[in-house]
Formats: C-alpha cells, structure tokens, sequence
C-alpha cells in the first residue's frame, strides 16, 4: 500500500452532483463505496468536507452580511455536509466518528486530536467538520492542517478536474496536465492548486497534495496501489 493514513478533502459542490445546489445522494453513495474500498485495503482515511454548496462567507459579505458572521454560516454548512456524508458511509457498512471545530455535542464530538487518532487506529473513519473553527480559512486550510495535525502521508484533494493543468483546462484546450510537480515550481507559476494558506502549510511540513478526479470509479483504489492518477505536489 502506497499511503497508511490519507486525508481526503471533498469540496461542497462536489456533492451537489448534477444538481444546482444542496446534497445529491447517489453522489455520496458513490463516494461512500469509494472510500469503503480503500478503508478494506487498510488504509486509515480522515475527510473534511466543504460547504461550498450551500453557503460561503465571501458570497454573503458581497451582499452586506458581514464577514465573520458569514464565515460562522459556511462552518454550519461543512456540518451539514459532513452528517450527510456520515450517514453515507454508515449505510456502506463503515464505522465512523464526526469531530467538530465548533463544540456541537449532541451531534458531534469536539475536535480531539489524540481521540481523532485513536479512532482511525482503530478503523474508524473520521469527519473533521466546521472547518478550522475560526472566520477567514478555508476548508482547504482545514485539511492541511489536520493532516499535519493527524500524521497523514498525503492530502487527497478530490475535484471534477483530473488533475493540475498549465492553465484552466476548461478554458484552454492547449493546457497539458503535471503528473509531478513541486510547490516551488506551481507557486513561481501561479498554479492554484489551494489558498496560500492551506499551500503553505503542506509545503513547509513536507506534506505532498494529491489533486485528482473524485468522480472516477477506482482513482482513489488506484492512488492507493501506487498507480500515476492525478497531480502529486511534493
Ligand atoms: N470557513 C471558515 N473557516 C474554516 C473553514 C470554512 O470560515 O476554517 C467558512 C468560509 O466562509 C467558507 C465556508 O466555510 O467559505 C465553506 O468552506 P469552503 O469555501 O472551504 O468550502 P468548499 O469550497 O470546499 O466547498
């Protein structure tokens, strides 16, 4: 096995599969059945989920809201996503635990990380929700940082693109893809692989990123054997 212990991080519009907003759930069974397949092979895997597709702070203070109280909103959304996906692998036959940035005790437990570490011992899969608990970070600072926190080998960054492109690849039909790229060389060229933020920490606590297909069958399978799925930043 390639990774012992992953952090998988999942957008929140990532769930909305082909809706237009909110939770499809034959996207999260998918997932689920994904992420049971490399839970069986061994592999200890923590998620953070975002909640984009339902509410984002930044959005909220264009429309006068203020900021923080907008970023408290989009940390509930990343709850609700996170219970929905919980549910999920629930039903796939895992066993899991939700940890909370934001103390919410009825549904979740707090954010421990020896407790956290315990759990993926043994074999449990763990949700951080809300987030870093705090306004002005995102989801993806929330996963570096776990990670970091938690002893991952790696960051799986789950998104509808297969990988890092040269430029948009939705834009530009020219753009080629990295299978290899270093934090230096995708900084100096402007890649957004994540916020600055999140980058920073994994490049400086030596945490590679994995950024690939989510919506492939078998691309987490196949990461985990070892095979060239994706961008890896290192
Ligand atoms: N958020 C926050 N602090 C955190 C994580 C998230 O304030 O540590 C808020 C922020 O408003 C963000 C929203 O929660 O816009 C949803 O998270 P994010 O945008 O990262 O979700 P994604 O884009 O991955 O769906």
């Amino acid at each position: 096995m390639k990774y012992r212990r992953i952090l998988l991080k999942l957008s929140g519009e990532s769930l909305m599969g082909d809706k237009q907003f909110g939770i499809d759930n034959q996207r999260l069974s998918v997932y689920a059945k994904q992420i049971k397949e490399i839970h069986d092979m061994g592999v200890e895997v923590a998620i953070v989920i975002g909640g984009g597709n339902i509410f984002r702070g930044v959005q909220a203070e264009e429309g006068g809201m203020d900021r923080t109280h907008g970023d408290y909103m989009g940390m509930l959304a990343t709850m609700i996503n996170s219970m929905a996906l919980q549910a999920a692998l629930e039903s796939a036959g895992l066993q899991t635990r939700l940890q909370s940035a934001i103390e919410m005790k009825e549904i979740s437990e707090p954010y421990v990380r020896r407790r956290a570490v315990r759990h993926l011992e043994k074999g449990r899969v763990v949700i951080f929700g809300a987030g870093t608990g705090n306004p002005y970070f995102t989801t993806d600072s929330a996963a570096s940082l776990r990670a970091i926190e938690i002893n991952a080998d790696v960051i799986l960054k789950g998104t509808r693109v297969d990988g890092i492109y040269t430029a948009d690849p939705e834009k530009d039909p020219t753009a080629t893809k990295f299978d290899v790229i270093t934090f230096e060389d995708a900084y100096s060229r402007g890649l957004k692989v994540m916020d600055m933020t999140a980058f920073t920490l994994c490049m400086e606590n030596d945490l590679p990123i994995i950024v690939f297909d989510m919506d492939t069958p078998g691309n987490l399978r196949r990461l985990m054997e070892g095979e060239q799925v994706g961008t890896i930043v290192k």
